[in-house]
């Protein structure tokens, strides 16, 4: 007994584990499939510098599921890990490790060293995650996986590029982009539109003195949430059709837009002199707010802009062209270079820093945004105005804001080189190809993925950085460009032999051709660049492959988080788009995020969540699979993770078909191996609904719906235990034809529902399965659930689903009736009337509800569903209650002294009362049958091992074995 409690399902799951990787199941499951026949998926590379949490759970048991339900259908499935090795979240470690604070100490260390470095811990957690995905029961190849490190990656990588290159589709260009300072790189749009977060900022709105024009010596003012960006001024714009008003404030003059009037000059008193447009301001010159650039070209004037409206502000905008969108446009517009005040490092220059430091104001070498200090320059930029007589108000503003999706600085918007990829180009080709795609749930195509792509920009895909494919672009002295599509092209152009594309080493390569002299420039790509060239690079294609790639491109599958619309969903789609007009895979789904059960973020430092491992420990990675697939956070919606409900499935699920199982397994000796005939309506009832089950099960992964494909199967399990398992005990106590139906049954149905949870339960599928064939024998002709097909659909007979269903609705009435008029079910009842519609319920259905619900005849009439039951007590039904209840305890007794249904026993019943003797006389046999009895008297014995007094209806027993 002992034993049998210890070997838990989540226990046993390991031993199946090592059981797959004894036999090779897993490689053989994918093997014995045509290669003539595949069904292409792409697994997401997650980068190899963190532990797996729930999200990457979730999104890998979805991994999971598709596959092996592919596997089933017949095709052949390969999966190879992947790892995203290059990019920030890499250098940011190694950073920390060597405490090297900025690109200056990288050069300073050596970018070879640093490189190495990187290289070298970026496996730090592949043996950690080899643990978890392989407890997870996913079946993928760790061994072989791709890297995105790997030159031949790497060379794939130049491949993409190039081909863009030859297209015309890679250009340099200086915009304001968002920089983080720390990284002191560029990052693109959707990098940015990964991380917002609310900070507190001071807003200002800062006075400037006119210098020209009608309206001298008046102020305008000016509102801005970015103060440190006013040292760049060059412009203020107006918009000319708005209305401005020109008011006295005791002897000081200022210009404010008349709508925004109230709001701006709240706390001072005033009188309007003068109701202007902004057409009228336009062209008066005004005094630089920072005298540091006072002599800069064309600037320091009132100018139109169309985008000024009287939303927010004073009706006047701040311009400065280096740091804004609009202002830029704007700049150039008007000929004025920007003022680029401020490093990408996020200091000021030398030019402002110097003078403002000297003054006692502390903005040397301090950066304007800080994680935990967005304000500090901000507040030094403000008293430097106040001192000076330029602040007119200033209010604290707490406004959403981008960071850093790596490292959490607050990033600024900042003008700057880089390479980019014309995206914009082809939108309209990407909002075509979107509509081929099957996306799960359905609203993402035109909703969260379809707006994104309406809105696509060009993507900046060149990190002054170190740890990346480095882009494959030499430059001569006089400004030609040669792009590099391969390893080969580099080494015929050099000369020199080339096995490593990292940075360090090839920027030593320099390249002579017609006479010039080409150097590689210094930027290395997006990673983002790299992990949407998966297809390509994860089979070294167009080098190796091209057969393979053409025949499976684009991939039947991907999954991953909602997050990915904007990151791999997207680069994925572009490069596949840009490089062969169409999209880079057939189906996808979308998961949410998995939050704390408090509904907050799941936090390491808060342990708000329990960690996966325990929980698969605990439970079994089973119950976490099917808990996790049948949330609706397989369709993209949040998902507070609850233990309690992975406790449910192992209760209400796991333990009640391992129970089924162990009922099957107890008689299976007495199974002879034949197909069922269904001739009891039990029989034909429960291969109905697994038919029904399978079919709509089939329906729901074909369309990629793993929610309600899961859902179906618990359905399944309740009714198999609580109505076909529960109706058949007797069956299978009994000898002869019917106890041959019921186990050839019972086997066919845990057979093909073995089949059927094997996606999702891949442990319980295996268990089950091999349960009904006779054990974990590592024999081929039945060594694993996974290497079955999945089952085909048999019959499903409407009209017994229908019948049996109200047949248990009867049923429940008939319960519900017993319990209001106090007669508990061991206390048999004469006689009861079932009303249903058509005036009819099946001789079986009789049979199987009178058992149920102990009652000896039942009369049928028509009319809308509704029973009624007789409750009146004869003394035969007294004795018949008793007999239930005798037998009844008796088998507790046996269970309580450890027999088995091996053990039969010399049964004695001993009591004064006539009524229990009569009632000995009446039943002996079927107490007989009922408590496994070879013979039975009706004596008191006080030598049996066995014996207890009970009061039985009202009598006092004594029984005893
Ligand atoms: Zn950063």
């Amino acid at each position: 007994m002992e034993e049998q409690k210890k070997l838990t399902h989540a226990l046993q799951e390991e031993q199946i584990a090592d059981y797959w990787d004894k036999h090779s199941c897993f490689e053989k499951s994918v093997q014995d499939r045509p290669e003539g026949k595949p069904y292409v998926f792409y697994d997401g590379p997650p980068f190899a510098t963190g532990l797996p949490h729930y999200g990457h759970i979730l999104a890998s048991i979805m991994k999971d599921v598709i596959p092996r339900y592919w596997t089933m259908r017949g095709y052949r499935v390969e999966r190879v890990w992947g790892w995203d090795c290059h990019g920030l979240p890499v250098e940011n470690i190694v950073e920390k490790q060597f405490d090297l604070g900025s690109r200056k100490d990288i050069e300073k260390f050596g970018v070879g060293e640093f490189n190495d470095k990187c290289r070298s811990c970026v496996m730090t957690y592949a043996e950690e995650w080899k643990k978890v995905i392989r407890r997870l029961g996913r079946w993928i190849d760790m061994d072989h996986a791709y890297k995105t490190m790997d030159v031949d990656y790497m060379e794939s990588i130049w491949w993409v590029f190039k081909s863009l290159w030859d297209k015309e589709m890679i250009y340099q260009g200086r915009k304001p982009m968002h920089v983080c300072p720390r990284c002191e790189t560029v990052l693109s749009n959707f990098e940015v539109a990964q991380e917002y977060q609310d900070v507190t900022d001071i807003s200002v709105t800062v006075k400037l003195k006119v210098e020209s024009g009608k309206y001298k010596d008046a102020y305008l003012l000016v509102w801005t949430t970015t103060p440190w960006t006013l040292p760049g001024n060059v412009l203020a714009a107006v918009n000319p059709e708005m209305k401005y008003v020109l008011v006295d404030a005791g002897g000081v003059k200022y210009l404010v837009g008349e709508s925004r009037r109230e709001s701006v000059l709240k706390d001072i008193k005033y009188i309007v002199l003068e109701t202007v447009t902004g057409f009228d301001l336009v062209g008066a010159t005004y005094e630089p707010i920072f005298p540091f650039f006072k002599d800069h070209k064309n600037a320091f004037r009132i100018v139109a802009g169309d985008f000024v409206t009287a939303e927010d502000g004073t009706g006047i905008v701040h311009i400065a062209p280096g740091f804004g969108e609009d202002d830029m446009q704007l700049g150039l517009k008007e000929k004025v270079d920007p003022i680029m005040h401020v490093h990408m490092n996020g200091t000021f220059v030398d030019q402002v820093a110097d003078p403002m430091q000297a003054d006692g104001y502390e903005v040397k070498d301090r950066p304007l945004k800080q994680k935990g200090d967005t304000m500090s320059v901000d507040i030094e930029v403000l008293k430097w105005l106040a001192h000076h007589d330029k602040l007119f108000s200033k209010e604290k503003v707490i406004h959403s804001y981008p960071h850093c999706w790596r490292c959490d600085t607050p990033l600024l918007n900042y003008s700057t080189e880089s390479w980019f990829v014309r995206v914009t180009e082809i939108r309209n080709q990407l909002v075509q190809t979107n509509k081929e795609i099957n996306w799960v749930p359905e609203n993402m195509k035109e909703g969260r993925f379809g707006k994104w792509l309406e809105g696509a920009r060009d993507w900046a895909i060149s990190r002054s950085r170190f740890w990346g494919t480095p882009l494959p672009i030499w430059k001569s002295e006089d400004g030609d460009f040669l792009c590099i599509g391969s390893k080969g092209e580099l080494e015929e152009l050099s000369g020199q032999k080339v096995d490593d594309l990292h940075k360090h080493i090839i920027d030593k390569i320099e390249i002579v051709k017609n006479g010039k002299k080409y150097t590689r420039i210094d930027e290395v790509l997006d990673c983002w660049f790299e992990s949407g060239s998966m297809p390509y690079g994860s089979i070294h294609y167009p080098f190796e492959n091209k057969l393979k790639f053409e025949q499976g491109f684009p991939a039947e599958f991907i999954a991953e988080g909602q997050d990915q619309t904007r990151g791999w969903f997207y680069t994925l789609h572009v490069l596949s788009n840009a490089l062969f007009g169409m999209p880079a895979f057939k189906n996808v789904i979308v998961n949410g995020i998995v939050l704390a059960e408090d509904g907050k973020k799941m936090s390491k430092r808060l342990k708000n969540y329990p960690d996966p491992m325990e929980v698969m420990e605990k439970y079994g990675a089973d119950a976490v699979r099917y808990y996790l697939m049948s949330t609706p956070a397989v369709r993209a919606e949040n998902l507070r993770f609850s233990e309690a409900g992975v406790d449910e499935v192992s209760k209400k699920f796991i333990t009640i078909l391992r129970n089924v199982l162990s009922f099957y397994e107890l008689y299976k000796e007495h199974d002879d191996g034949r197909s069922p005939l269904l001739e009891n309506i039990l029989d034909s009832w429960i291969l109905s609904r697994l038919n029904e089950t399978l079919e709509e099960q089939t329906v729901a992964l074909n369309s990629y719906e793993l929610s309600s494909g899961a859902r179906c199967l618990q359905g399944f399990v309740t009714d198999l235990s609580t109505w076909y398992v529960r109706r058949s005990r007797d069956r299978m106590k009994s000898e002869g034809e019917d106890r041959q139906e019921a186990l050839a049954t019972l086997r066919v149905v845990l057979e093909t529902f073995s089949k059927m949870i094997a996606p999702y339960m891949p442990y319980l599928g295996e268990v089950v399965y091999q349960g009904v064939k006779g054990g974990f024998a590592g024999s081929d002709e039945r060594l694993s659930v996974h290497l079955e097909s999945w089952p085909q659909s048999g019959m499903v007979q409407t009209d017994v689903l229908e019948k049996m269903g109200q047949a248990r609705s009867i049923v429940s009435r008939v319960l519900d009736a017993r319990e209001a008029g106090g007669r508990p079910i061991k206390q048999a009842l004469g006689d009861m009337t079932a009303w249903v519609s058509t005036g009819e319920i099946g001789k079986q259905y009789q049979t199987v509800i009178l058992d149920e619900v102990n009652v000896k005849a039942i009369k049928v009439e028509r009319g809308d569903l509704k029973v009624e039951v007789n409750m009146g007590l004869t003394p035969e039904l007294i004795r018949d209650g008793m007999a239930r209840d005798i037998t009844r305890r008796v088998n507790q007794m046996r269970k309580d002294a450890g027999f088995t249904i091996q053990d039969r026993i010399d049964l004695k019943i001993y009591s004064e009362s006539d009524e229990v003797k009569r009632m000995f006389t009446e039943h002996e046999l079927s107490i007989k049958d009922g408590t496994l009895a070879d013979s039975i008297e009706l004596i008191k014995d006080d030598s049996v091992e066995h014996s207890q007094e009970s009061r039985i209806a009202e009598q006092d027993v004594w029984i005893g074995f």
